[in-house]
């Protein structure tokens, strides 16, 4: 087999391996599976890339990969799971740069030779790539609290914005025609850098989970234009599965949070205004300690415990397993709440909850459990907040009405873990802290977790 023939042959190799592993991905019981696969497949790619005749010297190949599987090995092995979503847009970012770059490089070297087709595949990339590059630092400087996480606002920012963009889609325009002209090509390029920022600052940070995945969504389709302007066709059919993907998640966050794209991408959710509206919280939050919870526990027919970011930030995952253990030994039946949107990421709960062996019989989706809390004895609230506050249900002025949430009021007795009087993640007041059916039980949710088991077991 020629090498020609074998690179062709380890590129469809991958591309199945991807599809195979994005559909493993789809469920926690094969995510792990599907994870490996499109590893492999991601090592085939480059195994064929670098037998490439092109390649003149691998000097500078290796040093790229030294350095480049160095970053991403440090990464994996410490940020903590709490932090995904900022590695996750630093990523992005690096994608997109490296997309941008190829653009520019095939401009510079071939840019009078290139038909218009190969013109609009190239623009397109490093247009995209730019604003997906500077769009995903600012998402992680927002996460990672180096800038402030409120939307950014000014007056006439979407007239703005709007115009921004129209020019740099007119210069895209014109560069099909008038492919030679390299002021047009390196202006549309800066507009496009500039574009990125314009595009994610008046984002509230809440909502950077769904403007990451359509980040990630841009930075796919950039890569597969880099394939369309290279040839080359791995990276046309893993760009286009990475942009459908990431579009298609960030229309199911919308959902499961019950807003429109238009409103996330403009509506600047989280800004204080906002956040003082529909306040709806009347009486006083009443302290329970850990031995009177323990008593409601060990003598429940059910308990459902529901998981949320505050459950990632504490690692609480095993504790919570611990203490479900020891209630199931009683002969108590335990259940967990998956809300789609809780903690920071799609999967959040369900991969944290996987990784202390929860078993996937035991976790229930919104509108499995939902139906349910009539009939539970105590819902056991492990530092989540805007995914049960009935705000969204109640009060029509609230800005996260409509959003469906777990209805845990609604079971005889709700327990809180959380450590103070702190805010979700949308800045919101939760009336659920203020119901004579909810106690709170402060503290850091996994000491208070051990302490409950400890509790349950002397009870
Ligand atoms: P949340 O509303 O952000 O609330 C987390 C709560 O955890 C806080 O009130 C905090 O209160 C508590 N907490 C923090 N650290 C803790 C610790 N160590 N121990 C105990 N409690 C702790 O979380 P959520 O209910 O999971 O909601 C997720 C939010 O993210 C939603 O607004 C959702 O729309 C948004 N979002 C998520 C996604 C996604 O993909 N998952 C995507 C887009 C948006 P204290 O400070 O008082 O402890």
């Amino acid at each position: 087999m020629n090498t020609t023939y074998f690179i062709e042959f380890t590129y469809l190799a991958a591309s199945i391996l991807f599809i195979l592993g994005l559909k493993g991905m789809s469920h926690p019981e094969s995510a792990k599976r599907g994870m490996h696969l499109a590893e492999f497949g991601m090592l085939l790619a480059i195994i064929g890339t670098l037998l490439h005749r092109e390649i003149v010297s691998y000097e500078w190949i290796i040093a790229g990969l030294v350095i480049g599987g160095g970053v991403g090995a440090a990464m994996a092995y410490w940020v903590p799971m709490t932090a995904m979503p900022q590695r996750t847009a630093l990523s992005h970012a690096f994608g997109a740069f490296a997309a941008a770059l190829v653009g520019i490089s095939e401009y510079y070297r071939h840019g009078a030779e290139l038909g218009q087709l190969k013109m609009t595949a190239l623009s397109f990339e490093v247009m995209l790539g730019a604003l997906t590059t500077t769009g995903s630092l600012i998402a992680f400087a927002k996460l990672q609290g180096l800038v402030r996480g409120t939307p950014m606002t000014f007056k006439g920012q979407n007239v703005f914005n709007m115009t921004l963009l129209a020019v740099t889609l007119g210069l895209f325009v014109y560069l099909l025609f008038v492919p030679t002209s390299a002021t047009a090509f390196y202006t549309m390029m800066g507009l496009a850098f500039v574009f990125g920022v314009m595009l994610v600052i008046p984002i509230g940070a809440a909502d950077m989970p769904v403007v990451m995945s359509l980040l990630n969504s841009y930075a796919g389709l950039a890569a597969a234009a880099t394939g369309f302007a290279i040839s080359n066709n791995v990276l046309i059919i893993a760009g286009t599965l990475d942009g459908f993907s990431g579009f298609i998640l960030s229309i199911l966050m919308c959902r499961a949070m019950n807003r429109s794209m238009t409103n996330v991408l403009f509506g600047a959710f989280g800004s204080e205004t906002m956040a003082a509206a529909g306040d709806g919280t009347e009486g006083v939050m009443r302290e329970v300690s850990p031995e009177d919870v323990a008593v409601q526990l060990a003598y429940a027919r059910q308990v459902v415990f529901v998981p949320g970011y505050g459950l990632a930030t504490a690692q609480a995952q095993y504790a919570v397993r611990e203490l479900a253990n020891t209630l199931e030994d009683r002969g108590v039946s335990v259940k967990y709440a998956i809300h789609p949107v809780a903690g920071r990421m799609p999967g959040h709960m369900n991969v944290l909850l996987a990784e202390a062996n929860v078993p996937y019989s035991a976790l229930y989706e919104l509108e499995q459990i939902n139906p349910e809390f009539p009939q539970t004895d105590v819902a056991v609230v492990i530092g989540a907040n805007d995914v049960v506050n009935p705000d969204a249900r109640d009060n029509p002025q609230s800005p996260i009405a409509g959003m469906p949430i777990l209805e845990v009021d609604r079971a005889r007795s709700v327990v809180v873990l959380k450590r103070g009087k702190g805010k979700g993640f949308s800045g919101l007041e939760n009336p659920l802290f203020y119901k004579p059916v909810t106690g709170m039980l402060y503290g850091d949710a996994k000491d208070s977790l051990v302490r409950l088991t400890q509790a349950v077991q002397q009870a």
